[in-house]
């Protein structure tokens, strides 16, 4: 495992990770104070992964992954691979009526 701090690139940027990082929960109304450990990371991997975007939530606003999978899930990614079939819009049907 990484050390308790370390580089990590999250969407292109570099960010500090780890349990020494003093960090707040990036919800973006939440002020909670938090560590950019594995605990409050979102996904299995820092700087995100299929299951997460990498983001670092309190417990408040993060949320068990699924079944078969680690670490935890924020509440934008917490649906994330579980049933994609979900996602596909219904295709819009239009009505016109003969006035
Ligand atoms: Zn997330
Ligand atoms: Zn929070």
């Amino acid at each position: 495992m990484p050390s308790g701090h370390y580089e990590i690139y999250r969407n292109g940027e570099k960010i500090q990770g780890g349990y020494l990082v003093e960090a707040m929960c990036d919800k973006p109304d939440c002020t909670a104070r938090i560590d950019r450990g594995l605990d409050f990371l979102c996904g299995e991997t820092p700087g995100g992964d299929e299951y997460g975007c990498g983001g670092y939530f309190c417990y408040e606003h993060q949320y068990m992954a699924p079944d078969g999978q680690h670490g935890n899930r924020c509440f934008l990614c917490r649906d994330r691979g579980t049933d994609s079939t979900q996602t596909s819009p219904d295709a819009m049907v239009v009505t016109f009526a003969d006035a």
